[in-house]
């Protein structure tokens, strides 16, 4: 979106310039815009134009948190307190250990911890992951906690564990499918798999199963 041209007006000014147009269009059509989330160099400033963008647009934008940064625990409760709706997510960069957890265990308990906090905040949170072990304890959250379905969705990249997907659907939970689309797929997608290699692997490895 423009954050890392350089030039006057450029960077960080002329991305939240066009991502506003984006939700302002959002905003008129009752609609909703999520900014990505890409390496910590990028996360102050992502979250400081989902605040100033939602400021202008309440509720027509919404930001990323990665489990694995160690800031994400506050990032919550800051995004949280403005009502702004997060999407959590594991994260998908390589960042140091300064910053983040290296160890995978590490980040899937502060999943756990993270995701039962955006769901009961009262602002309607996106829980973007495949591990099906951290599924069932969400769905084991809701039966013994009583929180409606309806305070948080699922979100899952599109073609991957298809079959979850289906059974989440059916068993009444929201799922939202991300999908790529339009004439620049191909390097969004290749670019997408440049960021962690493993998903080749992973990606071999759920053409089968799905
Ligand atoms: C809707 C959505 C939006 C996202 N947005 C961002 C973002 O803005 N910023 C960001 O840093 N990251 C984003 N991610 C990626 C995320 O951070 C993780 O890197 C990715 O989802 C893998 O983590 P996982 O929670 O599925 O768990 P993992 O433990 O990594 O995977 C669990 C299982 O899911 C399957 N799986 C997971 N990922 C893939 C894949 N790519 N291909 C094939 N199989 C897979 C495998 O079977 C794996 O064993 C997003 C993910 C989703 C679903």
């Amino acid at each position: 979106m423009g954050m890392d041209i350089g030039g006057p007006g450029a960077g960080p000014a002329l991305a939240e310039r066009i991502v506003g147009e984006l939700v302002e269009h959002a905003a008129q059509t009752k609609n909703f815009v999520r900014i990505d989330m890409e390496g910590s160099e990028y996360t102050e400033a992502t979250i400081q134009m989902t605040e100033r963008l939602h400021a202008r647009f309440p509720g027509c934008v919404g930001t990323v948190l990665q489990a694995y940064l160690f800031r994400t625990a506050d990032d919550v409760e800051r995004l949280v307190s403005q009502g702004i709706r997060i999407r959590l997510c594991k994260g998908a960069y390589k960042e140091p250990a300064e910053i983040a957890f290296p160890a995978k265990s590490d980040v899937d308990e502060n999943y756990v911890t993270l995701m039962k906090r955006v769901a009961t905040s009262g602002v309607f949170c996106g829980l973007a992951t495949h591990d099906e072990d951290i599924i069932e304890q969400m769905r084991e959250f809701v039966a013994a906690s009583g929180l409606p379905k309806g305070a948080f969705e699922f979100q899952m990249l599109y073609g991957i564990r298809r079959d979850l997907q289906r059974k989440l659907a059916a068993e009444g939970f929201g799922l939202r499918v991300y999908v790529p689309f339009g004439t620049e797929w191909y390097p969004y997608f290749m670019r997408r798999l440049a960021e962690r290699p493993a998903n080749v692997i992973f990606l071999a490895k759920n053409f089968f199963k799905s």
